[in-house]
């Protein structure tokens, strides 16, 4: 045995290479379920390569995107199409179920590229929906890994029709030598650097860099600091020096404004003002929905027509304060039902145009112009003045729709079926369209089997009543919590 021992590791032991693979793998290396799960796939032998003429439908890129959007993931974010670029993909192939279809593709690892290569398993439904996906890798576990190799795999699914690149050869392969390696000494004073006659920079000792003139001002620190302070770059790493300032005192020593530093505050986040100008540059700057950062923190400033229901509902029973704190806390929320939810969205709405002739449009946060405090993010608007919400109730999944399968909905005369307008969904259509300004909306019920568009017409009385709960939980619950949290930046453990 003449290898060197750093090679025998890798051969003989691949899988503790694992978890050097998840750290590196920044994709997907958080929310690792702990308990192992192992997918039901079909016998090996029914597999084959996946190339043009396969009778597999190409993924589209828009179901990548919203499959990663899942797990707060992006393409862009990963180093999954630079790595599909570098040919990692050894090799793509899929097998067709009733109803599904499995994907499985073999991947090199980014590090260990001779070494280690990872299978990933990935299951369609007959919608191009990505149902299951694995992966070998340390971060790769069933049934929804998001690991680059997962990422890689979809992302080359979606070149079906132009041909997947797979496998590299020597001469396909970049060369890297040109790429710097990262330097790990630690960091050394100037004035000890080593030069290379082996001498030293002594002049540099007792170098001070201020301007010969401040040497000697006593002030000087406090110049530095008001510099610094006031500069218009954010996070200079210098301002961790200092502590943070004592708002409360700011109050007390600036009592000769107009109003209070909190009401300056209330008024940048824009929940007291809003034009119309800077609330169209808000809808569109949201329109990515989740996947912009803008989209969540915004999401925490306003009450949201989704939780309108919630605070109209409430009983003397509710504890205000607490809901007025949980409503600005931005949550990833795993919930089965919601990433159901949203895992078909973009296919309901598809059902939904194809049955109604209606285009609809995606949208960012709309708030209200009336009420810059609420705000709302619809499914979609159509026309003029109307809207969509479209909800896919995993507990009717492939169900026929009726009001014993969808709860919410309740039977009307002549087989017709319609929203019940005490359940939280009624409040938020009405609220979303308190914000839109718009006159009517299309509740979209799909199940995979049934889908349903219930029209939903604007509730002015109702929307009254809404709005006086709402205004006074804003004023005695929401904008004190919103300051407690945002402008004193304390927080109730
Ligand atoms: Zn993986």
């Amino acid at each position: 045995m003449m290898l060197p021992t750093i090679l025998l590791v890798k051969y003989h032991f691949p899988p503790r290479l694992d978890d050097l693979d998840s750290i590196a793998c920044k994709f997907g290396s958080d929310d690792i379920e702990p308990e192992d799960y192992t997918m039901v796939l079909p016998d090996d032998t029914s597999y084959r390569d996946i190339n043009s003429a396969s009778t597999i439908e190409p993924l589209s890129i828009d179901e990548v995107h919203s499959f990663l959007d899942l797990y707060d993931q992006t393409l862009d974010g990963s180093s999954a199409v630079g790595m599909y670029e570098s040919k990692f993909l050894l090799s793509i192939r899929f097998s067709t179920m009733p109803n599904t279809t499995c994907i499985r593709g073999r991947v090199t690892s980014e590090y260990y590229k001779t070494a280690v290569k990872y299978q990933t398993d990935i299951i369609l439904d007959e919608h191009g929906v990505v149902i299951e996906t694995q992966c070998e890798c340390g971060a790769g576990r069933g049934p929804e890994a998001h690991c680059k190799h997962v990422a890689l795999t979809l992302y080359a699914l979606t070149h079906k029709d132009t041909g997947i690149i797979t496998k590299e050869t020597c001469t396909q392969k970049l060369q890297t030598f040109h790429q710097a390696k990262p330097y790990s000494g630690s960091p050394v004073k100037a004035q000890n650097l080593m030069l290379r006659n082996g001498g030293k920079f002594q002049n540099l000792k007792n170098f001070d860099p201020r301007p010969a003139t401040f040497v000697k001002d006593p002030m000087y620190p406090y110049t530095f600091r008001n510099v610094v302070l006031n500069a218009p770059v954010e996070n200079l790493p210098i301002r961790q020096l200092y502590s943070p300032a004592n708002i409360r005192a700011i109050d007390h020593d600036h009592d000769y404004l107009k109003q209070a530093q909190k009401d300056y505050f209330l008024n940048d986040l824009g929940v007291k003002e809003l034009n119309g100008q800077q609330r169209a540059a808000l809808e569109k700057e949201t329109r990515k929905q989740s996947k912009s950062k803008k989209w969540k923190t915004e999401r925490c400033k306003r009450i949201h027509s989704s939780n309108f229901g919630r605070i109209c509902k409430a009983t003397n029973k509710t504890d205000f304060k607490t809901l007025a704190n949980s409503l600005q806390v931005v949550r990833n929320v795993k919930a089965k039902s919601l990433t159901h939810g949203r895992k078909y969205e973009s296919t309901a709405i598809k059902r939904y145009t194809k049955i109604t002739k209606n285009k609809v449009t995606k949208s960012g946060i709309q708030v209200s112009g009336k009420y810059p405090f609420l705000g709302c993010s619809p499914d979609g608007l159509v026309r003029r003045d109307g809207i969509i919400e479209v909800k896919c109730p995993s507990t009717a999944f492939k169900k026929k729709i009726t009001p014993k399968s969808v709860p919410y909905l309740k039977s009307e005369v002549g087989d017709h079926l319609s929203l019940k307008r005490n359940h939280i969904y009624y409040y938020q259509i009405q609220g979303t369209l308190l914000c839109t300004d718009r006159l009517w909306c299309d509740f979209v019920v799909w199940t995979g089997k049934d889908c349903k568009v219930l029209p939903v017409i604007r509730d002015e009385a109702f929307i009254n009543g809404m709005l006086t709960k709402l205004t006074n939980f804003y004023t005695d619950f929401f904008e004190p919590a919103l300051v407690k949290r945002f402008y004193y930046r304390e927080t109730d453990k």
